[in-house]
């Protein structure tokens, strides 16, 4: 059976893992959870990028080989996915046997095919971003220093000329238009895609997909002076896991259902990949999703401001989940953003210990006070039944998440918190109490399945909150949170004691 295959990209190991990075890959685990929870079968691929210059000089200054420089900074990577309850069904890394040989095989295919060709290469190299550009993208300045137009770089660039394999993307325009046109979810989110249509129409150029002289690649296979650059080798991990998976079945997987990158690859992802898998005769995945760039209190992040903020530090200050909410709540995915202490504090003290914290707790509370922590048979639950409104919401909440408009489902679920909120307000079950106890039971009844049809709707976001509520809710089914179908039909049996538990988020 077809999995929901996802995959973030798999990260280049020059530095240790960032927000930026987090944030990526919270996306991808929410989006897994999601489709888990509704009982899709899913798959959840990440990695690491370990070949090229860079790399190899990163590992020279640092007194060791090139692998084990990338074995310390992929571990890295693996342990802020586990800390941040990231469950992921592989780990591909690129110095891996099962991916260099499918870049190899991969090569040859394509070298056989005609779609790769031997020329001779002239370009401008920036080794920091380990790109290459063009005279035109690169032009000289007054004291004839080609500067590497990346705004955040602008360091000068090196001429290289060598011996090259190309790749014939100049083939592929017509193809990759057409594919664009009839497949409207390809490019996500759209004013994104927009850029990429603007791009292609203009004329693709072959691309140099080999280097002389770099050692840490896959080697060309059958020239001994040539490494696969490593674009083209990067590229190939979503096919390379997929065919040699401990899991799965390369049928299971191929194609994709979600690659997510952020807008700075999209290029890659956008032309030259589905370019190459079309060269391969391999079907494209459904959608490439971009999505936005962090700036960290108002300013761009990058080495030279110093600016990284460690997910370490914000998790063990505010806890592994608000980070994961706040990251998918604060901006819209796809846009920019600014992460910033005070709009995390912000928020977690008005969404989470206010509006969420403060619900649970005066529900659970009520239900302990009046009714001695068990929760009534609702009776006449046709009638304005609160449960069936707010279930009534699933249908949108899921249309936001199928789009990956993360942070639209999560403010479709506050806005029911807060209905929720009005309505403890507005039926006041602490005066009922003194004179009518069927009414209270209703009302409690009515908000305590309300808000396990909230905990199943945050679960993929904050799994540990989420099993939290259920808990003090009496929910007895772990480890994943009742569906809001769940709720209602078993709306009208009894559940487990319903008792007080430590507060959700505590004030900061
Ligand atoms: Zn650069």
């Amino acid at each position: 059976m077809k999995k929901f295959y996802i995959t973030t990209p798999i990260y280049y190991i020059n530095a240790a893992p960032h927000i930026g990075h987090a944030y990526t890959t919270v996306a991808a685990d929410v989006l897994a959870r999601y489709h888990r929870h509704r009982g899709t079968p899913v798959y959840l691929l990440t990695g690491t990028d370990e070949h090229g210059l860079k790399i190899e000089q990163a590992a020279k200054e640092h007194g060791v080989s090139p692998k084990e420089y990338a074995d310390e900074i992929s571990e890295k990577f693996r342990h802020l996915w586990k800390h941040l309850d990231v469950h992921y069904d592989d780990f591909v890394r690129t110095t891996e046997p099962r991916h260099e040989k499918k870049v190899q095989e991969v090569f040859a295919k394509l070298q056989q095919s005609g779609d790769i060709y031997k020329g001779h290469y002239k370009g401008f190299y920036c080794l920091s971003d380990e790109t290459f550009w063009t005279e035109t993208e690169a032009p000289a300045d007054e004291k004839n220093i080609r500067r590497c137009p990346n705004a955040d770089c602008r360091r000068p660039l090196q001429l290289v000329e060598e011996e090259s394999y190309f790749f014939r993307l100049s083939s592929f325009q017509k193809r990759l238009l057409d594919h664009y046109q009839a497949n409207p979810a390809f490019l996500s989110p759209e004013h994104r895609g927009k850029e990429i249509l603007a791009f292609v129409r203009e004329g693709l150029k072959d691309i140099s997909i080999s280097r002389a002289k770099v050692k840490w690649g896959v080697p060309v296979p059958g020239d001994a002076e040539q490494t696969v650059y490593v674009w083209f080798d990067a590229l190939l991990n979503y096919v390379s896991a997929a065919a040699a998976s401990p899991h799965a079945s390369f049928e299971e997987l191929w194609p994709a259902d979600v690659h997510i990158v952020g807008k700075e690859i999209y290029r890659f992802h956008a032309v030259i990949w589905p370019a190459m898998l079309m060269a391969l005769g391999l079907p494209l995945p459904k959608t490439v999703f971009a999505h936005g760039w962090w700036t960290v209190e108002g300013q761009k992040m990058s080495k030279s401001k110093g600016n990284f903020l460690d997910p370490y530090d914000i998790t063990r200050e505010f806890g592994i989940d608000a980070f994961r909410f706040f990251l998918l709540r604060e901006m819209p995915f796809g846009n920019d953003g600014d992460f910033s202490l005070d709009s995390l504090r912000r928020r977690y003290n008005a969404d989470l210990a206010n509006d969420l914290g403060n619900l649970l707790n005066r529900v659970v509370d009520m239900v302990d006070r009046y009714l001695g922590g068990v929760l009534p048979k609702r009776f006449n639950p046709e009638k304005d039944f609160l449960p069936a409104k707010v279930a009534q919401r699933t249908a949108a909440y899921d249309e936001c998440m199928q789009r990956l408009d993360f942070s639209g489902a999560l403010g479709l679920v506050w806005g029911v918190i807060s209905e929720l909120n009005q309505y403890v307000n507005a039926q006041a079950p602490w005066k009922a109490a003194k004179t009518d106890m069927e009414k209270v039971k209703i009302i409690l009844f009515d908000l305590v399945s309300s808000l396990r049809i909230v905990a199943g709707w945050i679960d993929p976001f904050m799994p540990h909150t989420a099993a939290r509520i259920q808990s003090q809710l009496g929910v007895r089914q772990f480890p994943e949170a009742l569906t809001a179908e769940q709720v209602l039909a078993g709306a009208q049996t009894s559940s487990g004691r319903i008792q007080k538990g430590p507060a959700l988020f505590p004030r900061k």
